[in-house]
């Protein structure tokens, strides 16, 4: 990575293989990229963002939602010393990268970055009533016979467990 480098990247990516066989992620759009790579003296800064649009199963009913996700990028990054040889290994520290000549990976990045910004536990609708925790009934479509009293928060872990199973 030469001094003084300005990139700007422009990318589309496919990142459903990172998802897959999550019963939460029913479909994921492209990711969009859009970053500024700038190397300085030691340090390589990547500023921007990314986009995706995805559909996830609502947290209390499992009918898919659809969500748009902005991530904003501004990280550091040393570059590994040349002096390091062909095989230097990545440091533990996260804020050191492995930059190989003047290539910089940034797919680690972005797809530790996509993974950490999934929404938690979205929903269709803030009054989303959920599944019946005893006939699986979609509430919101139409209620079912089942005796209900509240649903006690302690059994919504249970649908979770079920979620899991499938
Ligand atoms: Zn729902
Ligand atoms: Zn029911």
């Amino acid at each position: 990575m030469s001094k003084g480098l300005r990139e700007k990247v422009e990318e589309s990516i496919d990142v459903s293989a990172l998802f897959a066989g999550r019963s939460d992620v029913i479909r994921t759009g492209p990711l969009q990229v859009s970053l500024q790579v700038t190397g300085g003296e030691d340090v390589i800064a990547v500023d921007g963002e990314l986009s995706i649009d995805w559909e996830l199963a609502c947290s209390r009913c499992l009918e898919p939602v659809q969500e748009h996700t902005v991530i904003p990028i501004h990280e550091q990054f040393k570059p590994a010393s040349e002096s390091d040889g062909e095989n230097f290994e990545e440091d533990e520290d996260d804020d050191v990268i492995a930059v190989e000549g003047d290539k910089l990976d940034l797919k680690p990045i972005v797809e530790e970055a996509v993974q950490l910004f999934m929404p938690f536990a979205p929903l269709c609708s803030d009054d989303c009533k959920g599944l019946c925790h005893n006939c699986g009934q979609n509430l919101n479509e139409h209620t079912c016979g089942c005796k209900t009293e509240k649903i006690d928060p302690r059994l919504a872990v249970l649908k979770d467990l079920f979620k899991e199973e499938q």
